[in-house]
Order: C-alpha cells, then sequence, then structure tokens
C-alpha cells in the first residue's frame, strides 16, 4: 500500500481507505501517461467535519459528529449517500466518497464523488430526535451541498423520509424549493419510480449477466445473501423470480438457512420488522458458518470489510455479486482471483442505486417525470454497456473485473482532470 501521507488519517491494509489505496495503485500500470495525475484520486478534494448538537425529548443536549467528504468533482458535481451509523469515521466516509468517484465514472455519469455520515445509531432515536439530528446536519452542510455542487442520497440507514427533511432544510435555507439537491426523495416531492429497488435491480442485472458469461445457470442456482435491507433483499427477489434458491441470509440478528430455499414471501415482511433471526421457515446457525454454506452464489450486502482473506479461502460460490461498498479486502481479492470466483465488483454491480439517481436529477431539472418502465429499461441498459465495456478490458489486460472497472473509470475521471487543467 503507497498511501497518501495525509496527517488525518493512518489507514491499515484492510481498513476501508487502506483497501481502496490499494485497488488504486493496481490500476496504475493501465494508466498510460494519465497516470501522472493519479495522486489527486488518493486524496479527497474536501472534506468537512461538523459538530451536530440537538436537544433529545427528555430536555438533554446530545452531540453527534458529522461529516461530508467530496472526494472528487472532475466530471461534476459531487454524488453519494448519507450513512447513520454509530461506528462511522472520517476515513470510512472518505473511502466510500472515492469509491462513489469510481462508480459514477465506471458507468458515466457526470459527477464526481461524495459521501456523509453521522456517527448515531438512529434506532435510539425518537422520530423527532431523528428530524432534529438530520436537519441540523444538513443545515451544518449545507454551505458545500447543492443541486449544482453535491446531492446527498439514501445509504445505510437513511431513507427517503430523510431525504425529504434534508430536501427542505436546504431549501428553507436557501429560501425556495431545491428539489435537485437530493436524490431518493418520496414520489410527492420530486423522487423517481424505480429508485427504491434500483441498486438491488442492479446487482440482479450485473449478476445475471456474470451468470451467463460463467454458465453458470440461474434456475436452482444457490445463493447467500448478507444484509438483509434495501439492497440484500430486492437482489434475493429478483434472483428468486428468476427461478434461484435464497439458501442462507445473514443480517444484523443472526443467520438462517434452508437449503430447499428460503420463503421470501413470509421471510421479507419479518425480516423489515425484526429481523431474520425469528424465521420458522429456516434453521439458524453460528454467523461464521454463513461463509463456508454451500452455495453458488455469495452477495456480501451489508458494511465494508465482510469478506476477509479467511473467509474467501473458505467460500464455496462461483460468483461474488458486491452489493455492499467495500466488501472483500485487497488479500481476500487475491485469493478469490487465485480461486477462480468471480467477484463483480461494487463499483460497478451496485451501482444501479446511483443510476436512477442520477435520473430522478434529471427528471427534477426537467420537471417532467418518466414512468417505471422507461427508468428500468434506460437503467438496464447502463448497467449492462459499462458491464460489457469493463469485461473487455479485463479480458485485454487478463485482470480482474475490479481492476479493470477501475481502469476505465480512473481513465475517464483523470482524463477530465487532465483536460481541467491546474486552477491557478
Ligand atoms: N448510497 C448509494 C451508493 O452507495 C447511492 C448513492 C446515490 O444515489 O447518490 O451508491
Amino acid at each position: 500500500m503507497s498511501a497518501a501521507d495525509l496527517s488525518y488519517v493512518q489507514p491499515t491494509p484492510n481498513s476501508p481507505w487502506g483497501t481502496y489505496l490499494s485497488q488504486v495503485d493496481r490500476v496504475v500500470p493501465y494508466l498510460g501517461e494519465l497516470s501522472r495525475w493519479v495522486e489527486t484520486l488518493k486524496r479527497p478534494k474536501r472534506a468537512l467535519i461538523v459538530d451536530v448538537p440537538i436537544e433529545m425529548d427528555d430536555g438533554s443536549i446530545a452531540h453527534f459528529e458529522g461529516y461530508r467528504v467530496q472526494h472528487n468533482m472532475s466530471r461534476g458535481p459531487g454524488k453519494g449517500g448519507v450513512r447513520f451509523h454509530p461506528d462511522v469515521t472520517l476515513e470510512e466516509v472518505m473511502a466510500l466518497s472515492a469509491w462513489m468517484t469510481v462508480k459514477t465514472a465506471a458507468v458515466n455519469l457526470p459527477y464526481g464523488g461524495a459521501k456523509g455520515g453521522i456517527r448515531v445509531d438512529p434506532k435510539k432515536l425518537t422520530h423527532k430526535e431523528l428530524e432534529r439530528v438530520t436537519r441540523r446536519y444538513t443545515s451544518e452542510i449545507g454551505i458545500i451541498i447543492g443541486p449544482q455542487q453535491d446531492i446527498p442520497a439514501p445509504d445505510v440507514n437513511t431513507n427517503a423520509q430523510i431525504m425529504a427533511w434534508m430536501m427542505d432544510t436546504y431549501s428553507m435555507n436557501v429560501g425556495g424549493t431545491a428539489t435537485g439537491v437530493v436524490t431518493g426523495k418520496p414520489l410527492h416531492l420530486g423522487g423517481s419510480l424505480g429508485r427504491v429497488k434500483a441498486t438491488g435491480r442492479g446487482v440482479f442485472v450485473t449478476g445475471r449477466e456474470a451468470a451467463r458469461r460463467l454458465g453458470l445457470d440461474l434456475r436452482g442456482a444457490r445463493i447467500a445473501v448478507q444484509g438483509f435491507g434495501n439492497v440484500g433483499s430486492v437482489a434475493a427477489e429478483l434472483f428468486a423470480e428468476a427461478g434461484a434458491k435464497i439458501v442462507a441470509v445473514q443480517d444484523h440478528t443472526g443467520t438462517i438457512v434452508n437449503a430447499n430455499g428460503l420463503d421470501l414471501k413470509t421471510l421479507l415482511p419479518l425480516a423489515r420488522t425484526e429481523g431474520v433471526a425469528g424465521f420458522e421457515g429456516g434453521d439458524v446457525i453460528a454467523n461464521e458458518s454463513f461463509w463456508d454454506v454451500a452455495c453458488d452464489i455469495l452477495i456480501p450486502a451489508a458494511l465494508e470489510g465482510q469478506v476477509t482473506a479467511e473467509r474467501a479461502q473458505k467460500t464455496r460460490a462461483r460468483l461474488v455479486l458486491e452489493g455492499a461498498n467495500g466488501p472483500t479486502v485487497p488479500a481476500a481479492d487475491d485469493i478469490l482471483a487465485e480461486r477462480g470466483v468471480l467477484v463483480v465488483p461494487d463499483v460497478i454491480c451496485n451501482a444501479g442505486g446511483v443510476t436512477v439517481s442520477y435520473f430522478e436529477w434529471v427528471q427534477d431539472f426537467s420537471s417532467f417525470f418518466w414512468d417505471e418502465d422507461e427508468i428500468n429499461q434506460r437503467l438496464d441498459r447502463i448497467m449492462m454497456n459499462a458491464l460489457n465495456q469493463i469485461w473487455d478490458t479485463a479480458d485485454r489486460h487478463r485482470i480482474t473485473l475490479r481492476t479493470a472497472t477501475f481502469a476505465v473509470a480512473c481513465e475517464r475521471i483523470l482524463m477530465a482532470r487532465q483536460e481541467r487543467g491546474l486552477y491557478p
């Protein structure tokens, strides 16, 4: 790992920023003359840390730490979600913002990359406290976001209601109604059809194509899913509709398995309210046993760093679809490649969400809204075109899909950087 020497972050090889830096290092040999600019990718353009003080319902004052990192804006405004999680750190948000830069470039959206987060457990807040945290955070980062500057969206533990509060707070501060300042909004506030399911749908579309190329028939294919939120559960549903069996699911409450396939119709409502652990249509197993369950496809759709070297060694899957951001550490990537396990990397696999976010932003600007068929067709086309181009690059250089995605994306980013030139 050759870290750009930043005083404010000390990455380790498996930490999110350390993982990202090593992914960048691997692409340098394929950048030609543009490698002159590569240091640009190893430091965020701008990182804002904010204090988020709120009055709790019991009258006490609580402070939360918030971040907004704009990693790169060479190709357009910053774009990326906001995560509410007690373990969020500046380092993590930096990595997530950098992966957004690569992701938007990989699918060729006219955006840079950004990400935000608050160190808070939203499950411990009341509805009103959650609203106050969201509004104060939005007001604090209001000095750097905007429809042409940086456009937040949902991520882990954030949703359409939170986007509505963010849109309202920003709008109140600027004295208008700026629907284009966030995406993932409710439908009647400038949201887009298809946005909620878009990330899971993108995982399915790229996964189906990867399976086809591997000669892996989806009918009867066994799938293990880690993380059963908006990404994992939607992808699972779509794969099940295509004839696959969801044989294992893990969420924060535990791990359940059923070799004949879990019944999603009963599992999904339970997963949404209580979590999967209490599900009666499967057996509960130890969390670590999830990683060597007999399966063909593994979908890590939870948090970073989950696919460790040890877990990569024991997985029985032939195909890994990264629904989460940064789920695989670099050492695990090497082991999977050696073992002939194909990985469709996060920066293309889960790009469906930001792609429909882009459609939402375009629709907000034109105040003209598309129907769901049109959105899904455009989404599928963008994902398939991007994946095919990446696949060709991987074949040409005999490199992994991850390095190929970075090659395609970093060339676009650094070309823009070079063409814009250094100011002043
Ligand atoms: N949070 C999502 C991601 O990681 C979506 C970001 C967006 O729509 O801007 O890609």
